[in-house]
């Protein structure tokens, strides 16, 4: 069976789809869920007030920003130090 040519009314009506246009973009950055904030307390380290951030994991964190330390408070008694000492952040 031979194929038969499309006439120019049908490619009108029902145009064959395009082939989009490979684009060669950069990958846009990844963007990280924000992390939620639970307060402020005190660098161990250098004693800047810090963000606390609240890991995936529910770990408090601390990750700061004057001496580059990263604590994670993993025990709970490390926990409830920090929570004796942290500055709870306001929520709206
Ligand atoms: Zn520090």
């Amino acid at each position: 069976m031979a194929k038969k040519k499309r006439s120019w009314l049908e490619q009108f009506l029902d145009p064959e789809p395009e082939k989009p246009p490979i684009e060669d973009k950069p990958n846009p950055p990844v963007l990280q869920p924000a992390l939620r904030q639970l307060g402020t307390t005190d660098c161990p380290i250098c004693k800047h007030a810090v963000a606390v951030f609240l890991t995936k994991t529910n770990r408090p964190f601390i990750n700061c920003g004057f001496c580059c330390a990263r604590i994670f408070y993993n025990g709970k008694t490390s926990m409830q130090l920090l929570r004796k000492r942290m500055e709870p952040v306001e929520e709206d």
